[in-house]
């Protein structure tokens, strides 16, 4: 399905003058509207796209510098706050509601000269795995129609899978980055926590929300992580990028020299056959390529899941609690007081998912409960953290599954919260921890895409490119 060239070939070609940042803009537009069907976005920034794209020109006709991004398009999942459209991550409660500022990751995309040209669908406030939570319309997979691309960065990873731009940016709280990107064909990365800036980030579970790219290929995942990376001050829990940065030199990892460790956990029971013989293939190329590879086991990570639908619901009813309909977003008008007016904004505005979270987080956060529920979790989650910090003793990077099954069917789970919440139970353990996590396509199940997760060591984000460049090679 791929068009696009190499984004640094774009930003090349723009700053050459033999491409024009306005031709390129008209040709996302057109992309999407040919592409319409699959509902991958919510509002298309069109205006300010043009505007920025003509300025774009005249200042290479100028002889000025466009940035290492000149002219490239791209869409950004609808919980950024961005110009150029309303910013309502899916949710009816913030459908009125327009960013008085932007992310720190858009703007430093900005700066480097890309374009956004459009919001993507997304679960609302980033709630699921399909997004079919989304409170405006379901995105479609790519690959089958009939099926959800994934979630809740669902638009972000369709729009990308479909060519419609050459990157999307997404949020991964518990898998959201790298599960869409699996079901999709596409490479998803989560950095390390703290890498990118959550500045102007509608926020989910901001203990585990991570930003990254949605790409084509591992050397635009590095060229838009070099961009976004690194300390902001509008984010304290923002830590320095790496001394090297993560632009990818051709062949910079020999695979003979990694040590891979496959998670025994997630090659267990409940992950499909289909899926199971991909990864099994995809590490059997990596064996003869010469890697060292071995079977890991993590003892903590089945409870990874468990961990992860406490901490994230509490953090979830804390963060949502700011809606409440006298700030910002919807406000009902049929109340008579404040107290209604809170209830009934609340009621009307938030989806069911949000509910559920709201209420399962507040239950857990509850004096009563806490220490049953909250605080174990805390200490479950610990321990997974020091698993990982173990096994990183002995190896490069950890392999396993994205997911324990392909893009499943629109409607299949979404009555069923909990079986829609297995779809997770892969990726979550890199949210609780921290550590940089990325699905790349490893091959097709009954024609549909399987991604291999690699997740590296805290802050070895670019150990992780390095060696998951070299498996996309080989791949
Ligand atoms: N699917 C997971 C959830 O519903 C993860 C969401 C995310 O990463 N934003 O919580």
């Amino acid at each position: 399905m791929s068009n696009w060239p190499a984004i640094s070939d774009i930003a090349k070609q723009v700053k050459s003058g033999k491409l024009k940042a306005s031709d390129l803009v008209e040709t996302a537009l057109k992309n999407l509207e040919a592409k319409q069907e699959y509902q991958t976005v919510i509002e298309i920034t069109a205006e300010r796209a043009r505007e920025r794209a003509s300025k774009s020109d005249a200042l290479v006709a100028q002889g000025g510098e466009a940035g290492r991004l000149a002219g490239v398009p791209f869409i950004a999942k609808d919980n950024f706050l961005a110009y150029g459209a309303k910013t309502t991550a899916s949710s009816n409660i913030l459908k009125p509601f327009e960013a008085p500022y932007q992310a720190t990751a858009i703007e430093r995309l900005e700066a480097e000269g890309a374009i956004l040209i459009a919001k993507s669908n997304l679960d609302a406030f980033a709630h699921g795995s399909s997004t079919e939570n989304s409170d405006f319309f379901v995105t479609k997979n790519p690959h089958d129609k009939t099926r959800v691309p994934g979630g809740s960065s669902g638009g972000s990873a369709a729009a990308v899978a479909l060519d419609i731009v050459p990157f999307a940016l997404g949020t991964d709280t518990g898998g959201s980055i790298r599960q869409p990107a699996g079901f999709c064909g596409v490479v998803g990365y989560k950095p390390t926590y703290g890498l990118v800036s959550r500045s102007g980030v509608i926020a989910m579970a901001s203990s585990t929300d991570v930003i990254g790219p949605i790409t084509r290929n591992l050397d635009d995942t590095a060229a838009i992580l070099d961009i976004i990376a690194g300390r902001d001050e509008l984010d304290s829990t923002t830590i320095e990028k790496d001394s090297k940065g993560y632009q990818l030199s051709t062949s910079s990892y020999q695979l003979n020299a990694a040590k891979i460790g496959i998670i025994r956990e997630y090659m267990a029971e409940g992950l499909e056959l289909g899926v199971k013989q991909v990864i099994d293939g995809a590490v059997n190329k990596l064996k003869s390529a010469g890697a060292e590879i071995s079977e890991v086991s993590l003892p903590s990570l089945p409870l990874a899941l468990a961990v992860y639908y406490i901490v994230c619901p509490a953090e979830v009813s804390s963060n949502l609690a700011r809606y409440d309909g006298q700030r910002y977003g919807y406000s009902e008008q049929s109340a008579t007081d404040l107290l209604s007016s809170y209830e009934l904004s609340r009621e009307k505005g938030f989806g069911a998912e949000a509910k559920r979270r709201i209420m399962i987080g507040t239950y857990v956060l509850s004096s009563g409960y806490y220490d049953a529920y909250y605080k174990k979790a805390q200490t479950v989650r610990t321990k997974i953290i020091s698993e990982f910090a173990d096994a990183f003793e002995k190896y490069d990077v950890l392999v396993g599954p994205t997911s324990p099954t392909t893009a499943f069917k629109i409607g299949e789970k979404v009555n069923d919260p909990l079986s829609m919440y297995l779809s997770d139970i892969m990726t979550v353990a890199a949210n609780m921890s921290g550590n940089p996590a990325i699905s790349i396509p490893a091959g097709l199940s009954s024609e549909l895409p399987v991604g291999l997760q690699l997740i590296g060591p805290m802050k070895g984000d670019r150990k992780l490119l390095e060696i998951t460049k070299a498996c996309e090679e080989l791949l």
